[in-house]
């Protein structure tokens, strides 16, 4: 032999080197066994022809695990041509796939069945080479059972490593591995065997079978089970049957040592196995052969065995078949056609066999591949035990007797092809492709114990798998992938569990049967979960927050029709402004059942500072949310935030702003005039119920450890709102990054003596909140010159209830010491003292949580000087002032301090009212709307609760022009034009008369959240004003604020038509009205129409208001250039009933009814109008109103004789509202002096004001009517008097 070269020399040198560090000497049977190096160089040099791979280095276990992080193969021994070629050959299913990158790496190892682990071996039917440095999973198609243990040199294998970087890949074996050393060769006996044929008797007889010795028998392998673990025992049944005959037999085998046959077995192969007896299995009591301890595996050599003799006895009759004839007819994807599809109906599911390529994997962890580009295969329901080693795209499956659903769910676009326990699934080749791995981990797997809990068909398991996928990808950044999926047997359920699981007892309810595993392998008739299916309509979704955000908003556009928002009997009376701005802006609010699927509301619960609001959050979204309780009182819970949520009542409001440019109802049809839809989303719902699926992480703990464990300690159960821990710690647990050294400096002395989780908390009553605002605040901290700019911030006013407590740690409080402390000691002129938070930056976020007539504690963090709270006041305050409750003082709240509602005043004890007894009294701020409207009512800061009974966009009043920093805020949020301004309409109660308006400037309110009709709100701190008119109404001015109490009732909402609708109520008199309308918004009143005072019919320009005149607009200087003209009318007519009189003020179509014209008759003198513009009448008393009659024509004389005509007085039903526009709310005023005429006599009388009434309605009154109305009026008179 020639000496090797320096490069040769040094590639022997590592060789040893390796060799020493992984391939330490062992033990052999013989004694110790050959220098593996030099074995392996034996057998290296062999591979080689000769010569050494010196263009190759060897590699250990461990730097596969720990080096390679892509996936890259191994020859040995080809040449580049031939590594070509194969990989090319692989690309077929992929061809956009890189093949696997050529590594030159030498594996040399030992094959074995089982870990190590503390001198136990662990099996887990899983293959591994192992050397001295570490051990990893291997995947081969060849296995014998001789190679174990066995060092084995490794010609051509491929490293797959997981996904994520870190996670441990395993070992592909390509080619048969070569033995360092010769395998000792086994010299076998000869063995009695029996055939299937005589054993399936044996196994239907019942003879006990204690005595009888152990068979061997030997047959042809017809089926294999996968692996199965149930109660941590391993196990797989295998089928032997005749090599003539359909016969066979059902084989257990369960001890650990011969799990690794699982690897030997090929289907159509013969094998003999010894040592078998019989069993029944405990729950089906099926009989079947079971491995022993010293039972073998053996291939069948006919010129090896003799067949045993058995008891005549033991022979029965000619068996029945159990297995069909063994040929397989494999399908390819052309084939899966899809069916004619019956949803709803009951299919059974053809059993097919197939041969594919893994193009994807769907889902690891539920199981989920696709093959072929167009199947997916489904391995959920046989365990997956092997953690699907090998089935990474571009490999080869042959599947055997496998399940083929067709459309199982509505939106699943594959076909299934499910694997039951009586398919097999074989890996026919290995990818050759560039692809990462994912394992399935069998332990803790949410998809397969649901699957398998719950007995799952295909459809609602594929429905599982798709809500559990899109959970997963919504909520594991906030929570973490194995908090959320985290299962557990017991009551500790992870957020993903609380979910599915009661939907899923919604499903399987009914026909709750537990899977047969046993009956499914071995039962003659097969009985298996996916046998028998159906399409499945998911009876819920849970869609992100983006995707239900944009089928909101869709729906709410689809179902926009612009006619549909207006009454028909009003908009044909519309100018081109009023019509348009009365469209733009509307909402429309959807339930769960609005979707199709319902729809499930997940988020995590978030407040932002930003926008000093709440919302719901997933990974790709924000939703605004307004939280209400079902008792009215506000949302305060500040240990919700961070939490998921889950919620199924809920209010989804779509708030559209429409800009458009109608030019007259008539054109609403035609969507060309809208120029601009947008729109905003939030949704609204009721504490009550919401779910908590997933508290927010605790971060504050109880004891002193775990500042910096990972551990998550969560409560016992951890579902219920109020045993959450203090949230949002984050805040708490993170320092401020740049900590204020200044304001800091007592609290971060005292931090070493005290412990780090030491708190100071101050318990505080909320007494006044304002609005958010633009404020002339600089940040503390920002002192430098540029702070002129406006701070968003909101301020409230507080008292301080009792001293400031240190607590050793943040806690959760069950009464209020601070209360019982006052008590004890009687000193509440020391501790009771107002002050007005400043809340600006991030404190900011605390504005959903704070309301009036709260109850809160400040808890400072990582702080221990009780003083703390009076230190950051400004302008600092000598100390001895501090003690006096006179002087206001103003505290800007630091961002880390944490706020957490404690309790209402409402809820206190009267001990605890009694101790804080400057609380007493404290709720009497709050007025009611009728004294709010009440004359006597004195003060122009008023605070009311009241219920949204209408809402209008309106014009904003030219002298309330906003300011310019308001215009500032107003572009980060509404979508309202700034020139707009809102009108509530706002009542006591839904059916109450009494109504107040509120306007709001559009500027000010920077979202419309929650102010929908129906919304039970209490407005605090609005300016109370009256009008030229006399009415009272509100404003909503810079220190004003308003909180929504309870939500719209649940039902869609009706197009506001309050006029028509509810006056069915009984008739009421004139004289008594003011007594009615305190009570009713309307009402009607059977009356005699005396005579129409001013009519008026006229056709206006619909942009300017000018008369329009045949055509055109009258406008001259400027032009106008309207078309358009709008029709209108308007009537004033006295009508009396006995009691008093009352002027009725009539409009439009109402006019035709109080004239007694027909509808053709009515729109025969409208056209007549047309050509002259407008006819005005007066008549009687009427002078001095301001209508000018027209020239005598035709027309004027038709109308002025209708008026005059005594036909036209007659009795009438009215319905009618106060006019509280031209007159004003009919109030104890002085009583006029009227004259009366009675013949020849002349009276002078007192008389009451004229009312002036809003005709809703009018009705004519046919005399048998009027007969028995009369009589009851006469009847109800009396009973007055
Ligand atoms: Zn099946
Ligand atoms: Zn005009």
């Amino acid at each position: 032999m020639a000496e090797p070269s320096a490069a040769e020399q040094r590639w022997l040198q590592a060789a040893q080197a390796f060799a020493r560090r992984a391939l330490p000497a062992r033990e052999g049977p013989g004694g110790a066994a050959p220098a593996p190096v030099d074995a392996v160089l034996r057998c290296l040099r062999a591979a080689g022809g000769g010569d050494l791979p010196l263009g190759y280095s060897f590699t250990s276990v461990s730097d596969l695990l720990h080096q390679q992080s892509t996936p890259c193969c191994s020859h040995l021994t080809w040449s580049t041509n031939e590594f070509k070629e194969w990989a090319r050959q692989g690309q077929g299913a992929l061809p956009m796939q890189s093949s696997l990158p050529r590594a030159y790496l030498i594996l040399v190892g030992y094959l074995t069945d089982g870990r190590q682990e503390e001198k136990e071996k662990l099996v887990d039917g899983c293959l591994y080479v192992k050397d001295n440095t570490g051990i990893i999973p291997c995947e081969i198609l060849h296995f014998e059972l001789e190679w174990l243990e066995s060092l084995f040199l490794f010609p051509s294998w491929a490293y797959v490593p997981q996904t994520d970087q870190g996670a441990k890949g395993y070992v592909e074996i390509l080619v048969d591995p070569v033995p360092v050393n010769a395998l000792p060769k086994k010299v076998l006996d000869t063995i009695p065997v029996i055939y299937p044929a005589a054993a399936e008797p044996l196994l239907a007889s019942r003879i006990p079978c204690k005595k009888r010795s152990k068979l061997s028998v030997a047959g042809e392998l017809a089926k294999l089970s996968p692996l199965l673990c149930i109660h941590h025992k391993t196990f797989f049944f295998l089928f032997l049957k005749c090599f003539v005959s359909a016969v066979g037999v059902p084989v257990l085998v369960q001890k650990p040592n011969q799990l690794a046959w699982h690897h030997v077995f090929q289907l159509g192969h013969r094998y003999i196995i010894t040592g078998l007896s019989m069993s029944s299995l405990k729950k089906s009591g099926q009989r079947v052969f079971v491995t022993g301890v010293s039972s073998c595996l053996l291939p069948y050599c006919a010129k090896q065995v003799k067949e045993q003799p058995l008891d005549s006895a033991w022979q029965g009759k000619s068996p029945q078949s159990a297995f069909p004839e063994a040929s397989v007819q494999f399908s390819d994807s052309s084939e899966l056609g899809v069916e004619q599809e019956r949803p709803g109906s009951t299919k059974e599911s053809k059993i097919i066999s197939y041969v594919g390529t893994v193009t994807k994997i769907l889902n690891a962890q539920a199981g989920l591949f696709e093959l072929d580009n167009k199947v997916c295969l489904c391995l959920a329901y046989q365990q997956l035990l092997n953690s699907a080693h090998g089935l990474r795209p571009g490999a080869c499956v042959k599947l055997i007797d496998v399940h083929l659903l067709q459309k199982p769910l509505v939106s699943f676009r594959f076909i299934v092809l499910g694997a039951c326990l009586n398919s097999t699934v074989v890996l026919k080749s290995f990818s050759r492709l560039s692809t990462f791995y994912q394992p399935t981990v069998s332990s803790g797997n949410l998809y397969l114990q649901l699957l398998f809990r719950y007995n799952l068909g295909m459809p609602l398991y594929l429905w599982l798998v798709s809500l559990l996928e899109t959970f997963e990808e919504r909520f594991s950044c906030f929570f973490g992938h194995r908090r959320l999926l985290h299962s557990s047997v017991h009551q500790d359920r992870g957020a993903a569990e609380k979910f599915l699981v009661p939907l899923l007892q919604g499903m399987v309810s009914g026909r709750e049967e537990t899977r047969d595993i046993y009956n499914e392998m071995l039962a003659k008739r097969h009985q298996c979960p996916l046998q028998q299916y159906w399409t499945l309509d998911p009876p819920c979704q849970a869609p992100s927050l983006s995707k239900l955000c944009c089928m909101a908003k869709q729906k709410s556009w689809d179902d926009f029709c612009p006619s549909r928002l207006l009454s028909p009997s009003e908009v044909q009376h519309m100018g081109t402004q009023e019509l348009n701005r009365s469209l733009a802006w509307s909402y429309c609010m959807f339930s769960a059942g609005s979707f199709q699927p319902r729809v499930v509301l997940l988020g995590v619960l978030r407040v932002s500072s930003r926008s000093s609001s709440l919302h719901l959050q997933d990974k790709s979204s924000t939703l605004p949310c307004v939280i209400s309780h079902k008792d009215g009182s506000p949302f305060a819970n500040t240990a919700l935030i961070g939490s998921l949520l889950q919620v199924e009542a809920y209010q989804l409001v779509v708030e559209r702003f429409l800009q458009s440019d109608f030019p007259s109802w008539k054109q609403l049809a035609n969507v060309e005039h809208v120029r601009e839809k947008k729109n905003s989303v939030y949704v609204q719902f009721y504490f009550e119920d919401a779910l908590v699926l997933q508290a927010p992480e605790v971060q504050i703990q109880e004891g002193p450890r775990s500042r910096n464990s990972s551990s998550l300690r969560k409560k016992d159960d951890g579902g219920s709102a109020s045993e959450l821990e203090i949230p949002e710690a984050k805040v708490l647990k993170l320092d401020d990054p740049k900590p204020d050294i200044e304001r800091n400096e007592s609290c971060q002395r005292d931090q070493s003596s005290t412990g780090k989780n030491s708190c100071v908390s101050r318990l505080f009553l909320v007494t006044q909140k304002e609005g958010l605002m633009l404020r002339n605040y600089q940040l503390l901290g920002e002192g430098n010159g540029e702070g002129q700019e406006l701070q968003r911030s909101f301020q409230a006013t507080v008292l301080w209830l009792g001293r400031p407590q240190f607590w050793s740690r943040p806690r959760k409080t069950v009464n209020l010491p601070e209360l019982e402390e006052t008590n004890c000691h009687g000193e509440e002129g020391m501790t009771q003292q107002e002050a007005l938070l400043l809340f600006m930056g991030k404190s900011l976020r605390w504005f959903p949580f704070l309301h009036l007539d709260g109850l809160y504690r400040f808890i400072v963090p990582h702080c221990s000087d009780l003083e703390v709270f009076d230190k950051l006041c400004f302008p600092p305050v000598p100390a001895r002032f501090l003690s006096r409750s006179c002087c206001p003082i103003c505290l800007p709240v630091p961002d880390t301090w944490h706020l957490q509602h404690e309790t209402w005043i409402s809820c206190l004890t009267e001990r605890q009212l009694a101790a804080g007894s400057v609380l007493t009294g404290m709720e009497q701020r709050i007025s009611s709307i009728p004294e709010v409207l009440s004359n006597r009512f004195t003060g122009s800061l008023v605070s009311f609760p009241g219920e949204i009974v209408e809402r209008t966009l309106c014009a904003s009043p030219k002298n309330e022009k906003p300011s310019m920093s308001l215009s500032l805020l107003q572009q980060k949020g509404s979508l309202l034009a700034t020139d707009h301004s809102v009108k509530l309409s706002v009542s006591v109660a839904p059916s109450s008369p009494v109504v107040l308006d509120v306007y709001i400037a559009a500027t000010y309110l920077q979202h419309l959240w929650g102010l929908l009709p129906g919304a039970k709100v209490l407005f605090q701190n609005l300016e109370r004003k009256i009008s030229r008119f006399h009415n009272v109404y509100c404003t909503y001015i810079a220190s004003s604020c308003i909180s929504i109490m309870s939500l719209p009732a649940s039902r869609l909402p009706l197009l506001s038509s309050p006029a028509g609708e509810a006056s069915s109520s009984s008739l009421v008199f004139l004289s008594n009205l003011q007594l009615h309308l305190q009570n009713m918004p309307q009402a009607r009143i059977l009356c005699h129409l005396s005579c129409v005072l001013t009519l008026s019919v006229q056709w206006v320009c619909s942009l300017c208001n000018s008369i329009f005149k045949e055509g055109k607009c009258t406008r001259h200087n400027p032009p106008c250039p309207s078309h358009i003209g709008v029709r209108q009318a308007s009537a004033r007519v006295l009508v009396e009933d006995g009691t008093g009189e009352a002027l009725v003020l009539c409009r439009n179509q109402h006019v035709a009814a109080v004239l007694g014209l027909s509808l053709l008759e009515w729109e025969a003198v409208q056209n007549c109008v047309q050509s002259r513009g407008s006819v005005s009448i007066q008549h009687g008393e009427a002078t001095g109103t301001g209508c000018v009659e027209e020239p005598e024509d035709l027309l004027a004389c038709y109308l002025r004789s209708l008026c005059r005509s005594p036909l036209i007085c007659r009795p009438i039903l009215l319905d009618f509202s106060l006019d509280r526009k031209p007159s004003k709310i009919p109030q104890p005023a002085p009583l006029q002096l009227r004259n009366f005429r009675c013949g020849e006599a002349e009276f002078v009388s007192q008389v009451q004001p004229r009312p002036s009434l809003l005709c809703l309605n009018v009705e004519e009154v046919e005399q048998k009517a009027l007969c028995c109305l009369n009589s009851e009026r006469i009847r109800r008179t009396s009973s007055h008097c």
